[in-house]
């Protein structure tokens, strides 16, 4: 039975980090892509933890060899996600979560229909401002940067099965958890789980 492909993208300051962590403590059979970037670790992230932080010609040899399933450049950095990572954990039966832009998400989505696409939205621009202000690991510039994108992201919902405003944390977090529950219980997949059962219910 294949894994679940889950797709998070956000606008920057949204709290799909926040979020996506306290799922993964949660659901220990849910695995996180740890992806690929050229930006400098932030203080405190752990290579290989949170990212693999690799520099540009790396990046790029790795690019060229195809080795990504997606890549994008987000604010002037490089981010990717392994191909074969990916494709191992789904084939093993994993669940496997891809915290990525909404670049990355197209791509994504045109290669792996089947990938559910959750979309993370503040309850209002003012707030992801602060939101982005308070967490105070960009410079002025690099929020407004991050703002003025955000916009243009959020117009992309419509291109994702399911959308979160996370207002209340708890209450996203349920939205969440709820969602990936929910895909666990579709029936395609509840007759690969437990073929044999309801065979012999329905005989
Ligand atoms: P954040 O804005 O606080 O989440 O900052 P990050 O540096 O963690 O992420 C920067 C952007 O890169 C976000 O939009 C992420 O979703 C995106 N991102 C992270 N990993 C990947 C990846 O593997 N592929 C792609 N395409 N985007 C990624
Ligand atoms: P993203 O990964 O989408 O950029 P983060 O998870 O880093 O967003 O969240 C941005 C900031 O907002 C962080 O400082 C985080 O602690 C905070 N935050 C996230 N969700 C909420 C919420 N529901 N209410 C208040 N603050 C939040
Ligand atoms: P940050 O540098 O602030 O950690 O991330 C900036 C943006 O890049 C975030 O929106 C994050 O989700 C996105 N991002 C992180 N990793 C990847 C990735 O592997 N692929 C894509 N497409 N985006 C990524």
């Amino acid at each position: 039975m294949t894994g679940i492909l889950f797709i998070v993208a956000a606008p920057s300051g949204a709290g799909k980090t926040s979020l996506v962590a306290a799922l993964l403590q949660r659901d220990p059979k849910l695995r996180l892509s740890v992806s690929y970037t050229t930006r400098p670790p932030r203080e405190g992230e752990v290579d290989g933890r949170h990212y693999h932080f690799v520099d540009r010609a790396t990046f790029q040899a790795m690019l060229e060899r195809g080795e990504f399933l997606e890549s994008a450049e987000v604010y002037g950095n490089c981010y990717g996600t392994s191909q074969r990572w990916v494709s191992e954990q789904l084939a093993s039966g994993t669940d496997v979560l891809l915290e990525i832009d909404c670049q990355g998400a197209a791509q994504v989505r045109r290669l792996m229909p089947e990938a559910v696409g959750i979309f993370v939205l503040p309850p209002s621009l003012k707030v992801l401002r602060e939101r982005l202000e308070r967490r105070g690991t960009e410079q002025p510039e690099a929020i407004a940067r991050r703002l003025a994108a955000a916009q243009g992201e959020m117009r992309r919902v419509s291109e994702f099965d399911y959308v979160i405003i996370n207002d209340q944390f708890d209450e996203a977090l349920e939205d969440l958890t709820s969602v990936v529950r929910a895909e666990r219980l579709k029936v395609a997949r509840q007759m690969e789980r437990h073929g044999r059962l309801i065979e012999s219910l329905t005989k």
